[in-house]
């Protein structure tokens, strides 16, 4: 339920009706803007008057969210969310750019390619520590010895990092990660999104291989709900019956979400179609659709990487990447930074 108030409203007013609907269990989201004052009601809103609470003073009107999300619904916080990560701001005005390899394998590997990126012009740096593979037998990651390297190429670089977390058993390990990423895999691992959702550290919330949008924001609000209001939404391709791209990217899902919710939404050419070609054409693309940002796989020598060889980029070849997203961002009023 949403309660809009009217301008400047008397402040006691104000807590009087959230120190009520807090007595009846339900949790208040409270967004104040510059023109009005928004007080969102999340929970059963069974209990609450909405004839009784239209007669108050102070509120101009009163309507039911029919969507299930709340936290994450733009009627609750009209404008953008921005979730800034040391300084480099996720949603608005602001366009990121985080690259880096697939996974972790050396340092030498991890310190050359977060140099090459980072001179390229990304923001962020990228690796898996943890891997969710498909296969057992495969790689699965150097673990915590990944997150070491990652600290250190944050350490040499300057750049924020980002990595995929798999279990709420790994969350202390973590803590040097400025961004913990919740792969495809693991968007309906419900355990882990309540245990992020304690923390307050951005998470990177990917779309499940076969989610819904609304799967996908429901996903968004067990983080939130727990009182985490940093969530990064990344399209990454869904599973479709086409065969000649890895996923199908979702374009039409940006529009749609930034209709729909007020936070950050990120595009993922690389896992998306899987084709290390096909990255420069969907990340303009992305940009056209007005994504705030993208993640992109790059490897210095992508046909020995132990992983997602196929679909990452070689430095120079991201360079150019950047090159033409940046002259584009002008067009959509957005800044990379
Ligand atoms: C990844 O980012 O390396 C990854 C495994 O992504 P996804 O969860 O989108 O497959
Ligand atoms: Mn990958």
């Amino acid at each position: 339920m949403i309660v809009v108030l009217k301008k400047n409203p008397e402040k006691k007013q104000m807590q009087n009706l959230i120190s009520w609907v807090e007595n009846l269990g339900l949790k208040v989201h409270l967004s104040e803007g510059t023109n009005s004052t928004i007080v969102g009601l999340v929970g059963d809103t069974s209990k609450v008057d909405i004839e009784l609470v239209r007669t108050l003073d102070i509120v101009e009107s009163v309507t039911r969210v029919q969507e299930p999300y709340k936290n994450a619904n733009r009627k609750f916080h009209p404008q953008d969310t921005v979730v800034d990560v040391s300084g480099h701001k996720f949603g608005g005005v602001n366009f990121q750019i985080i690259a880096g390899p697939c996974s972790v394998e050396s340092e030498k590997q991890l310190i050359g390619i977060a140099e090459a990126v980072k001179k390229a012009g990304a923001t962020l740096l990228r690796g898996g520590a943890f891997k969710p593979r498909t296969s057992p037998y495969s790689f699965q990651g150097m673990g915590v010895d990944g997150l070491k390297l990652l600290k250190k190429a944050k350490a040499e670089t300057g750049m924020p990092i980002v990595s995929e977390i798999m279990s709420e058993e790994h969350i202390d390990d973590f803590e040097d990660v400025d961004v913990l990423q919740v792969g495809a895999r693991n968007m309906q691992n419900f355990d882990l999104l309540k245990k992020l959702g304690k923390l307050k550290k951005p998470i990177l919330l990917k779309r499940g291989i076969a989610a819904t949008i609304e799967e996908w924001l429901m996903s968004a609000e067990y983080i939130m709900s727990e009182g985490n209001p940093n969530v990064i939404l990344c399209e990454r391709g869904i599973r479709t019956y086409e065969t000649y791209t890895r996923n199908t990217l979702d374009l039409s899902a940006i529009p749609v979400l930034k209709e729909r919710t007020h936070l950050p939404v990120i595009v993922d050419p690389s896992h998306a179609l899987g084709i290390s070609r096909f990255v420069k054409p969907m990340s303009l693309a992305a940009v056209g659709a007005g994504a705030d940002g993208l993640i992109i796989e790059v490897h210095n020598d992508p046909t020995h990487a132990l992983c997602d060889g196929a679909q990452s980029l070689r430095p120079e070849q991201f360079e150019d990447v950047v090159k033409s997203v940046e002259r584009m961002l002008p067009v959509v009023g957005k800044e990379l930074g």
